[in-house]
């Protein structure tokens, strides 16, 4: 039976996203993806927002996906664009890049790294013990692993075979989404109407068009056809515009549904595995790859015996309130997208207000992620925040706070005197940087922030100490976040 320390279900955006994370934690880790290639058919996500292009960035490869991608303004609210070109960040906007580009990406990052992929597999189950986790495949034999977690999308048969609850809401409309080719020009931009949004868009080939209609009623839960998006096409446009050719047709609903729990003993959920909703807002996969930014430090730390398992709790703690209120935003954003006359009402009232500088900034913090703030008590703003990416200057040179970050390695940033801290007791894990910054301190939404004299950075770049002249306190929180001494 093959072995490794982590075995991956799942090889979409969150499971490759993780993969890396444990790879650059020289973790043994594997992915077992059921597609017989990363080819994914379908365009399907549009793209993500800021924090994640920020993520990408942390690891070195957000120039991969940005010389592919276009940026946008595209965090909105009803019909209102919510702009954060304002925003302190090197990217005030979001990514426009299709699902089938990133993965393709993804792929090409992780064949990078020690990762092998066993493409053309499915996981059928798991059985755990005290030790690991048996994960029984569809053919061939099992494969051993000390953690196993689910990155197989909404209908994770890991999240079922461990039991985990899974309570939401049920869907109450369903979309279908084409890529087809048509023989009658479409109108051009997006339709709303009481049933919801309708739109045809032409993709880059100039031939193909990518399509999305609301349907009627609720759609069933088997594949759709060519005959049904002609029906659903009819209903709202009074023609099918003659598709033919159809390369991918898919249903999806506003079924919006969180597990109960992220974990269940040796078995974890990420991504689309532990939170499903419908996608207006766009923050979908972006949710998923900051999960896994999020638990790949923490598994590798508890894998490699620096850390307890108790280390993974926190994971949830953390992850779960995040998609909770992306979960909400989304079924807001869904009533929206509801024109009747009444919601009609309610869709410029919000925009009247989504323009003004608290609301638009506090909503465009939500959906690029920017101000995502993990409960670590009481301090500093920049506890539990982002790290802001500033330009630094070390002995080495000029620097990047990402740049530091690329190898996913703790980081204690000493802005104050030079030399005055001392974690030997870490430095296996830990970097120490001697660092001038003289600029502003400013966070997305919060605004200007006091100095700190010196922080404390996780590989996933939230901020776990922040200094104020003494190191009271960064012991503890070295231990507790990286492991004793
Ligand atoms: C129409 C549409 C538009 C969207 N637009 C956006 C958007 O603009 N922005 C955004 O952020 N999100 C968007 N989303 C959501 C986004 O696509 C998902 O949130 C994202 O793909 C989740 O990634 P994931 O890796 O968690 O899951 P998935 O992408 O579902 O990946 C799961 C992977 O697991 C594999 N798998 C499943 N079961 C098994 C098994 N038993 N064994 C082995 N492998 C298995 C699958 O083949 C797949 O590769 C959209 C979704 C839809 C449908």
């Amino acid at each position: 039976m093959a072995e490794h320390a982590v075995v991956i279900a799942g090889g979409g955006p969150t499971g490759m996203m993780l993969a890396a994370e444990l790879a650059l934690a020289k973790v043994d880790v594997a992915v077992v993806e059921q597609r017989p290639t990363h080819v994914l058919f379908g365009s399907r996500a549009g793209g993500f927002h800021s924090r994640t292009i920020e993520v990408l960035d942390q690891r070195g490869v957000a120039d991969r996906f940005l010389a592919e991608g276009k940026p946008a303004q595209a965090a909105m609210i009803g019909a209102t664009v919510l702009d954060m070109s304002d925003f302190p960040t090197r990217y005030p906007y979001s990514l426009g890049i299709w699902q089938n580009q990133i993965e393709r990406i993804m792929a090409g990052w992780i064949s990078e790294l020690p990762v092998p992929i066993y493409y053309g597999r499915e996981v059928k189950g798991f059985a755990q013990d005290g030790a690991g986790v048996d994960v029984e495949l569809a053919d061939g034999e099992p494969l051993r692993a000390q953690y196993l977690v689910g990155c197989d999308g909404g209908r994770s048969v890991i999240r079922k075979a461990a039991g985990i609850e899974f309570p939401g809401w049920d869907a109450t409309r369903s979309n279908l989404i084409a890529e087809v080719e048509v023989t009658e020009a479409p109108p051009r931009g997006v339709r709303h109407d009481a049933t919801g949004i309708h739109g045809l868009h032409r993709l880059e080939d100039r031939r193909t068009f990518r399509v999305i209609v609301t349907e009627q009623r609720l759609g069933p839960s088997s594949e759709p056809t060519l005959h049904d998006l002609s029906s659903a096409l009819i209903a709202v446009y009074g023609t099918d515009f003659g598709i033919h050719s159809p390369t991918w047709i898919s249903r999806f609903t506003d079924m919006t549904r969180q597990a109960a729990s992220y974990r269940d003993g040796r078995a974890l959920l990420a991504g689309d595995s532990a939170h499903v909703h419908y996608p207006a807002g766009g923050q979908g996969l972006s949710l998923g790859v900051q999960d896994a930014v999020n638990l790949g430090w923490k598994l590798a730390q508890v894998v490699n015996g620096t850390s307890p398992e108790s280390l993974l709790d926190t994971y949830q703690d953390e992850r779960h309130p995040v998609a909770a209120r992306a979960l909400q935003h989304t079924m807001a954003q869904g009533v929206l997208q509801r024109p009747d006359g009444r919601i009609k009402a309610l869709v410029d009232m919000v925009a009247e207000l989504a323009i003004m500088d608290e609301p638009r900034k506090r909503l465009a913090g939500l959906i690029s992620g920017l101000d995502i703030h993990y409960d670590l008590g009481e301090g500093h703003p920049l506890l539990g925040r982002r790290m802001p990416d500033l330009d630094l200057v070390t002995a080495a040179g000029p620097l990047r706070v990402f740049t530091l970050l690329h190898d996913a390695r703790p980081l204690l940033l000493n802005l104050g005197e030079p030399g005055i801290f001392d974690i030997t007791p870490w430095s296996d894990r830990a970097q120490l940087i001697d660092a001038e910054y003289g600029g502003p301190w400013e966070l997305p939404v919060l605004g200007e922030v006091d100095r700190p004299t010196a922080v404390l950075v996780r590989p996933d770049g939230y901020v776990a100490w922040v200094g104020d002249g003494t190191g009271t306190g960064l012991r503890d929180a070295l231990t507790k976040w990286f492991g004793s001494p």
